[in-house]
C-alpha cells in the first residue's frame, strides 16, 4: 500500500500534488501518476521516479483546479504503465486508490457484462467502472453506493468531468485525512 493525494482549490493544483507524492516516496512505490480535470481527464503515469513524473507534466503542461495523485505498490497486475493510477473509465471517472478489492473478480465480472471495457490487471480499475455505472449526477452518492459493494481495505479519491470542482474521499482499514484551507481543500 503506499499514497493518494487530491486537491480542489483556484489555482493551478499539479505542483501540490506532485509534492505530495515527493513527500509520500520514503513509503517505497513501483510506479507513480498524477490526474487532472480540464477540458476533461488527462493524465501523466510513470514507472520511473515521482521526478521523472514531473518532468513529464511540465513537458504536457498538465495543469488544472482539480486533480488527484497516487504512488502505487502492486498488488495485483505488473508494476507497468497500465496499471499506474489514476484510473479512468469513459474518460468521464478517475480514481485513485490505496489497499486491496477483495472482491474485484466478481466486480470485473458483473461490469464487463455491462458493457465496460478494462485496460488494466488491477483490482482498483472496477472502482472506476462501478462509480462510472451508479453514476447519477452526484459523484458523492455514486461513491457510497460503490463502497458498499467493496470488501476489503482501501482509501480512494475520485473525481468526475461532470462536477469539475469535487473530489471524493472514501476509506475503510487504511487510513485518509482530509486538510481544509482557505479556497482549497486536500485529501492525503
Ligand atoms: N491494489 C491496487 C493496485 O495493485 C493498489 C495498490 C496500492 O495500494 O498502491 O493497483
Amino acid at each position: 500500500m503506499c499514497g493518494i493525494v487530491g486537491a480542489v482549490a483556484s489555482r493551478n493544483i499539479v505542483p501540490v500534488l506532485v509534492e505530495g507524492l515527493r513527500r509520500l516516496e520514503y513509503r517505497g512505490y513501483d510506479s507513480c501518476g498524477v490526474a487532472v480535470n480540464r477540458n476533461g481527464l488527462e493524465r501523466a503515469r510513470s514507472t520511473t521516479r515521482v521526478a521523472d513524473l514531473a518532468a513529464q507534466v511540465e513537458t504536457d503542461h498538465l495543469d488544472g483546479l482539480t486533480g488527484i495523485a497516487h504512488t502505487r505498490w502492486a498488488t495485483h497486475g505488473a508494476p507497468s504503465t497500465d496499471n499506474a493510477h489514476p484510473h479512468f473509465s469513459r474518460d468521464e471517472i478517475a480514481v485513485v486508490h490505496n489497499g486491496i478489492i477483495e472482491n474485484y473478480e466478481e466486480l470485473r465480472t458483473e461490469l464487463k457484462a455491462a458493457g465496460y471495457v478494462f485496460t488494466s490487471q488491477t483490482d482498483t480499475e472496477v472502482i472506476a467502472h462501478l462509480v462510472h455505472h451508479l453514476y447519477k449526477g452526484d459523484l458523492l452518492a455514486a461513491v457510497k453506493q460503490a463502497i458498499a459493494r467493496f470488501s476489503g481495505a482501501y482509501a480512494i479519491a475520485v473525481f468526475t468531468k461532470s462536477e469539475p470542482h469535487r473530489v471524493v474521499g472514501a476509506r475503510f482499514g487504511s487510513p485518509l485525512v482530509a486538510g481544509l484551507g482557505n479556497g482549497e481543500n486536500f485529501l492525503a
